[in-house]
């Protein structure tokens, strides 16, 4: 449990490797507690979350409201796991999303990729999700966050900032006056496949206009989804640009891959990430699969049966 400010603070997973849970925002006031992100569905997750708010000397009973970055289960899996009384505000669909494996293997390996990527098209990840990371039993009861919208925790308020990309409809939650911004899976973090995206999410285009919008921000203390925060405006600036200059790199080291002869995506797929990240997570396909379609959609690739090359 690190500590931001005075009744903020953040629960830390212990690992940053899949499948970890993601970090979540505790904000305590005088009638109880709120989080930004929950972890997963599972008991397990429920329990970690029990215990370390109980370091607190905080009971789980006493959350009363959970804000949500983006329905991924290692974020959003537990919102299903509190009572009904229990506010779940976030992105729309979340509240649907939490409750379907298959709707949730649709984002994060939409079947799309299944033609793109023929050595991925038996790729099963439904069973997974549903087992390890809990779905809910049933959808959850949600209030749609817009953006720009302003919600009070506590005597904290935090600004809802559109941070796409990640994936479609995510928000980063920034909190003006602490100078904290609660932006999930945005920031590039160590140990981690971020950024990580797929098609359907937002594009890397409205990834990147996600990151300018923060990089505009008095950003003092940035909460990862996964791994530590980050501390000063410096070292928030630096992880932002990292991130950018990741997935634009990305666009030209693929451009100028298949300008100098056409590949497949098994063989193309190793210049984004190494063998071992697909090991332990074969949908970190979805980003070789989101720039392809980018390249071909804006006429720069073109695809020749299993082949991709570039075009002029
Ligand atoms: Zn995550």
């Amino acid at each position: 449990m690190t500590r931001l400010h005075d009744h903020v603070h953040v629960l830390q997973a212990r690992s940053t490797f899949w499948p970890a849970p993601g970090n979540i925002v505790v904000i305590q006031d005088d009638v109880g507690v709120a989080l930004i992100d929950c972890g997963f569905g599972t008991e397990e997750g429920r329990d970690g979350v029990a215990e370390a708010l109980s370091s607190l000397g905080l009971d789980i009973r006493a959350v009363h409201t959970v804000l949500v970055t983006h329905p991924h289960l290692d974020h959003a899996g537990g919102i299903g796991l509190f009572e009904e009384r229990v506010r779940v505000l976030g992105p729309s669909r979340l509240g649907v999303l939490v409750a379907n494996a298959h709707a949730t293997a649709e984002l994060i390996f939409p079947t799309v990729l299944r033609d793109l990527a023929p050595e991925r098209a038996d790729l099963e990840i439904v069973e997974h999700f549903e087992t390890d990371c809990g779905t809910s039993a049933a959808p959850v009861a949600t209030t749609v966050v817009e953006p720009g919208d302003v919600i009070h925790l506590g005597r904290t308020r935090w600004e809802a900032i559109p941070t796409p990309g990640h994936e479609d409809g995510m928000y980063s939650y920034f909190e003006p006056e602490l100078g904290i911004l609660a932006c999930s899976d945005v920031l590039a973090a160590k140990g981690t496949a971020i950024p990580w995206y797929a098609p359907g999410g937002g594009g890397t285009a409205g990834y990147l206009a996600g990151l300018a919008r923060i990089a505009d921000l008095p950003v003092d203390i940035a909460v990862r989804g996964h791994g530590d925060a980050l501390f000063g405006a410096d070292s928030v600036a630096e992880a932002t640009t990292i991130t950018s200059d990741r997935i634009r790199n990305r666009t030209s080291l693929i451009r100028r891959e298949l300008t100098a002869r056409p590949r497949s995506f098994a063989d193309l797929e190793l210049e984004i990430y190494n063998q071992r990240v697909y090991g332990v997570i074969p949908w970190a396909a979805s980003v070789l699969g989101t720039h392809l379609l980018e390249g071909i959609e804006d006429g720069t690739l073109r695809r020749d049966g299993d082949l991709f090359a570039a075009v002029g």
